[in-house]
């Protein structure tokens, strides 16, 4: 796909997300990879109203070389695409439920309460769902914290903040982003109810057979 097609995506993309509630506000911001660097939404921008031009375009070593001025998050999407070199976009959204179970109170705050309730989160999320420490916003230490989790995990909640993901397509990615929202919503329907959890052989075979 050509860099003005990406481009043209990202804003579809990002209004979509925008229209169905998984971002208000300037809350959010993707990352696609380029063969020559990485487009960026601009910061302080709303994913509802992006335009083709003015994303940012940054070089391979991160340096801002067009359009706007790219999200101050960069270094969160700098984490993921370096560490997990397969992957072609970063999505992270502050979205309701995804966000909720990101502020919750575990017994192991490294993983989140996520249950294995159906095949496509398997599919599209991963088996486990780490949770990264709170962070002030910009902190750089939440690059490393990043880092140290991405290399094995597609997905990632930011403690008390929200939801990273990639995929190896922007598509893949923000399709990824919604089954991971959908998934908490349905972690949260479901709490006070019994359910029948995917089983590990389940899991097994679902990560064996689709990767
Ligand atoms: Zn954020």
């Amino acid at each position: 796909m050509s860099e003005n097609e990406l481009r043209e995506m990202l804003v579809m993309l990002g209004k979509s997300l925008f229209e169905r509630g998984y971002s208000v506000g300037t809350a959010g911001n993707i990352s696609v990879r380029l063969d020559d660097g990485f487009l960026m939404t601009p910061t302080n921008s709303s994913l509802g109203r992006l335009d083709a031009d003015s994303i940012s375009k940054l070089d391979r070593n991160w340096n801002h070389i067009g359009g706007d001025k790219p999200t101050k998050e960069v270094f969160l999407h700098r984490a993921m695409l370096e560490t997990r070199p397969q992957e072609g976009a970063v999505v992270h959204l502050h979205s309701t439920y995804a966000t909720a179970m990101s502020c919750l109170t575990t017994q192991d705050q490294r993983q989140a309460p996520m249950p294995a309730l159906t095949p496509y989160f398997i599919m599209r999320v991963g088996r486990a769902l780490p949770v990264v420490p709170y962070f002030r916003p910009g902190d750089p230490g939440m690059e490393e914290s990043i880092r140290s989790v991405a290399s094995t995990h597609r997905a990632l909640l930011l403690a008390n903040h929200g939801p990273v993901i990639a995929g190896a397509t922007l598509e893949s990615a923000v399709n990824a982003a919604e089954e991971l929202e959908e998934s908490a919503r349905l972690a949260f329907v479901l709490k006070d109810h019994p359910v029948n959890e995917l089983s590990e052989d389940d899991i097994n075979d679902l990560l064996e057979t689709f990767g």
